[in-house]
């Protein structure tokens, strides 16, 4: 017997267990065919079946409008930061970039290598606890794209507005927030996600581009980062991370039973707000964000006292739940409470919460 613990890790992280059980039942056979999903041949009927049934339940969930490609692509988030570059802002062109924490640093140190950046808002002046409002950005008129980071996942900032950006398309990195509530996609150039938090397994990154963006790549993009090659060859110019997309696909089905992103609003709201109040009403833990900027998907947080972090995390672990330490850059605690990870989990972390405030408060 296997045992499943609470697992609050940023990313990799916790993936339904029904999931997982399906998975394994189909390791070994995979529908009869006596072969496993990993040994075929990506351009099989088999697997092109697969990938595309992903593709049509994620356009179903987010409700992607029909002048929108979807790519899985490689590389994970991190290579779209120079991806997005390559293939969307001329040689000597500008981009404006919205700063609200590490993961918005890290795609402007890496498009700075491209071309120039204006830097049009940076939470720098709240202490990165608060998102500046529109009315405080500085875009510039002849941006090639607006790029901005709708979750931090390390800070724990989340926008709960769509910034207005007009015809300039805007580019947002949902590896952290993709497929926690209902979204749309129209209001978007673009929308990319690292599968590993809120998707399937590491390996993937999954792109929702609008049609009117491909073509413009540089002539000295990579054939393999084109988007335009990518979409054209249905995102297997080579050999795709076979998978990591079937196990993609087997989460999107599962999205679909509990009701869609409606009911994953529903209940992650519902998380957020346990574990923010708890939080909120206690003397010993604090989470520095402004309430409305505050993320349901990563809730960093700290104790009074930070030599209380180690007998904290190791009861924690003692009950079952793994993986509350916070970012290195930040310390102190942070829990992802992803759409795998239950409200049971929360309920679990914030009863040993209470129980250990009551020990050391
Ligand atoms: C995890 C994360 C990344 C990096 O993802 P990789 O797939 O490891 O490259 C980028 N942006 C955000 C918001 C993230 O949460």
């Amino acid at each position: 017997m296997s045992k499943r613990l609470f697992n609050f890790c940023a990313g990799p992280a916790a993936l339904p267990e029904a999931v997982l059980q399906q998975a394994q039942q189909e390791l070994l056979d995979w529908q009869g065919k006596g072969l496993s999903v990993m040994e075929m041949s990506h351009r099989s009927d088999e697997f092109v079946s697969v990938a595309e049934t992903a593709e049509q339940d994620l356009r179903d969930l987010l409700a992607i409008p029909d002048n929108y490609k979807v790519l899985f692509l490689q590389g994970g988030a991190s290579q779209q930061f120079a991806q997005i570059p390559l293939n969307l802002l001329p040689d000597g062109g500008m981009a404006d970039y919205i700063d609200t924490g590490i993961w918005s640093a890290k795609a402007i140190e890496e498009a700075s290598r491209f071309g120039n950046v204006n830097v049009a808002a940076s939470a720098k002046g709240y202490d990165y606890f608060a998102i500046p409002g529109q009315n405080d950005w500085q875009l510039s008129a002849e941006a090639a794209y607006v790029h901005y980071t709708p979750n931090e996942t390390i800070g724990g900032l989340e926008f709960s507005w769509i910034p207005d950006t007009g015809d300039t398309p805007l580019i947002a990195d949902m590896s952290s927030t993709i497929l926690s509530r209902p979204l749309d996609v129209s209001r978007y150039g673009m929308i990319y996600a690292g599968a590993q938090k809120n998707i399937g397994p590491s390996g993937l990154v999954v792109v929702i581009i609008r049609e009117d963006l491909l073509g413009r790549a540089r002539a000295t993009c990579p054939t393999m980062l084109d988007y335009t090659v990518a979409a054209r060859n249905a995102s297997m110019y080579n050999t795709p991370p076979t998978f990591a997309w079937y196990l993609s696909g087997l989460i999107f089905q599962w999205l679909k039973q509990q009701g869609g992103l409606d009911a994953m609003q529903r209940i992650n709201d519902a998380k957020q707000q346990t574990l923010y109040s708890a939080i909120d009403t206690s003397e010993l833990y604090s989470n520095p964000i402004s309430p409305v900027d505050r993320s349901w998907m990563n809730i960093p947080f700290r104790l009074a006292d930070d030599r209380l972090d180690k007998p904290f995390l190791a009861g924690a672990e003692e009950r079952g739940l793994l993986n509350l330490k916070g970012h290195r850059s930040v310390g102190g605690m942070r829990a992802s409470i992803y759409n795998a990870v239950p409200q049971a989990a929360v309920d679990a972390l914030v009863a040993y919460m209470a129980e250990f405030e009551q020990q050391h408060g």
